[in-house]
């Protein structure tokens, strides 16, 4: 029988996480054989694409879910703190990046378009206005500016303000560096980048079948999703990159951490405008507040998306349900979920989470003119003839064990990986893309620990100069870093108004 070819890693699935984890593995050991497994003709095909995500450059610098206020009034800014830390540390990946010449244009990934949180009602101003004042004593939102007065703010987000209640209570803050990402755009320089280096091939139209144990690595089965012809690969370690679709590959995969765990997946749409009269009087990512009692990835959200080099508006997100956990899957990817291990969790969910059901199905059962009506809280003069609904991408929020509850649904990413560091899978969706870099500094710890400590650690050194914590605490390198990764993202001397002049 012929031997299988033998590769030191596979990574299942092209989207940002498999990219920026191949990228950073071959940078950390250009010796190692590695290989990406992608089921559709592209990469970013899903939740990757630009047009399946909002490309916020999450940096904790707009969205109200990362301060949630207490019952007493407490606003608790940590996450919001962390998230940013976070955030730079991808930006130092993409900076180094850039200086090595991988990305000759960084600009056809990222832009500067300024962070705004905007709140109605008097609840809402004096909960933004504790937020700011918390916030501004932290060094990474020291630039944050706020207001009351609606003329600053007729210049902040022009296109929301005519048609406003002259006696509406509103406010907003500001922070002109925020950035709007194409997460596909970048997947698919850091895949260009990739396959340019020696013992580094990503295979297109190639489905992930099965998993099996072999020795302390695996045997990976792959099938031709054109010709129908299987071929299986042995890997000292495999990334479960495939989106939605981790899930059913972990459970495919019988390790023991893999068990309790199940997938909700929530669908979602946009509504998206490309008439240049109106997008250039919106030049920023404007969040607000979701509905008391709706789930986070429910916070309304008016953004300018830069997609190869055309800007457009992009609203929503209105969720929907669907049993499918990528937007190209299979109705029966949840009920085929179902195991033994997770039934309890997931039955536990569903009892406990009837609000969200009933949110759900609300969503889906808007009209076109009830969506409007949601647009018009932002821009009350929104003219339907303007947008379209747009399909956005799977999110597959986490269900798992949880000892008082029986099962919990968790709305962030979880990274599950085998005791002896031989597989990991990332689950869950959010922030998500903005913090990819973070979340595969923690597999290498995880996975590679001896190497992230000895051979690798001077490479990570190079790379990262700060990690997330030093970033949290220390002001001045925290700027000294920001200002190196602007200037090598070419971020620094265009204003966002010249952006799109
Ligand atoms: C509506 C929405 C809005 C979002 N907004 C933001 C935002 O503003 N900012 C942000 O930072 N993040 C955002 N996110 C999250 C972000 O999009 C995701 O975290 C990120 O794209 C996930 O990347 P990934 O590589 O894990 O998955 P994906 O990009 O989904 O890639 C997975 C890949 O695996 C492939 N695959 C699946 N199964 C197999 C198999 N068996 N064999 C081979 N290949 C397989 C798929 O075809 C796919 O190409 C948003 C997500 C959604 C859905």
């Amino acid at each position: 029988m012929a031997q299988n070819e033998t590769v030191d890693v596979v990574l299942v699935g092209a989207g940002i996480m498999s990219a920026t984890l191949a990228v950073l593995l071959k940078e950390l050991d250009p010796a190692l054989k590695l290989e990406v497994v992608e089921l559709m003709d592209s990469g970013a095909a899903e939740s990757s694409n630009p047009w399946n995500n909002a490309g916020t450059g999450h940096a904790g610098l707009c969205e109200l879910n990362y301060t949630p206020q207490a019952a007493d009034g407490s606003i608790d800014i940590k996450k919001a703190v962390h998230i940013n830390a976070q955030f730079e540390v991808s930006r130092q990946f993409w900076a180094y990046l850039s200086k090595k010449g991988a990305f000759p244009s960084p600009r056809a990934f990222i832009n500067p378009v300024p962070h705004l949180s905007y709140v109605e009602g008097d609840k809402g101003v004096s909960f933004l206005k504790k937020r700011f004042e918390m916030l501004k004593q932290h060094h990474a939102f020291s630039e944050m500016e706020y207001t009351e007065d609606k003329s600053v703010m007729s210049q902040w987000m022009p296109l929301m303000m005519p048609g406003r209640p002259a006696d509406q209570a509103i406010a907003a803050t500001r922070v002109m560096k925020g950035t709007d990402v194409n997460f596909g755009a970048l997947t698919n320089k850091l895949l260009k980048h990739l396959g340019n280096a020696p013992d580094a091939q990503v295979k297109y139209c190639k489905k992930v079948t099965n998993l099996r144990r072999n020795g302390s690595g695996w045997t990976v089965s792959i099938k031709d999703v054109n010709s129908g012809s299987s071929r299986e690969v042995d890997a000292r370690f495999v990334f479960l990159g495939a989106g939605g679709a981790a899930l059913p590959l972990l459970q495919l995969s019988g390790i023991e951490e893999s068990k309790g765990f199940g997938g909700f997946p929530v669908s979602g749409q946009w509504l998206r405008c490309d008439n240049p009269e109106v997008v250039k009087h919106h030049q920023a990512k404007v969040y607000s507040q979701a509905a008391v009692g709706s789930p986070p990835m429910s916070v309304p959200h008016l953004d300018t998306r830069v997609v190869d080099g055309k800007t457009s508006l992009l609203f929503g997100p209105y969720a929907g349900f669907t049993t499918k956990f990528l937007k190209h899957g299979s109705f029966l990817d949840l009920p085929l979920s179902v195991r033994m291990g997770n039934i309890g969790p997931m039955l536990a969910v569903a009892r406990d989470n009837m609000d969200l059901t009933k949110y759900l199905v609300s969503e889906v059962m808007q009209s076109m003119e009830q969506r409007l009506d949601s647009l018009r809280r932002f821009y009350p003069e929104a003219k339907a003839e303007d947008w379209r609904l747009e399909v956005a991408g799977q999110r597959v929020q986490i269900i798992k064990k949880d000892p008082k509850k029986g099962g919990i649904l968790q709305f962030g990413t979880e990274l599950v990986a085998a005791k002896d560091g031989s597989l990991a899978a990332l689950l869950g969706a959010s922030p998500g893309a903005s913090v990819t870099v973070s979340i595969m500094l923690d597999l290498i710890e995880r996975c590679f620990p001896e190497q992230a400590k000895g051979a690798w650690a001077a490479k990570l050194k190079e790379i990262f100069p700060a990690r997330e914590k030093v970033l949290e605490a220390d002001a001045a390198l925290y700027h000294k870093i920001s200002a190196y990764n602007d200037e090598a993202l070419g971020l620094v001397e265009n204003s966002p108004a010249q952006n799109y002049a």
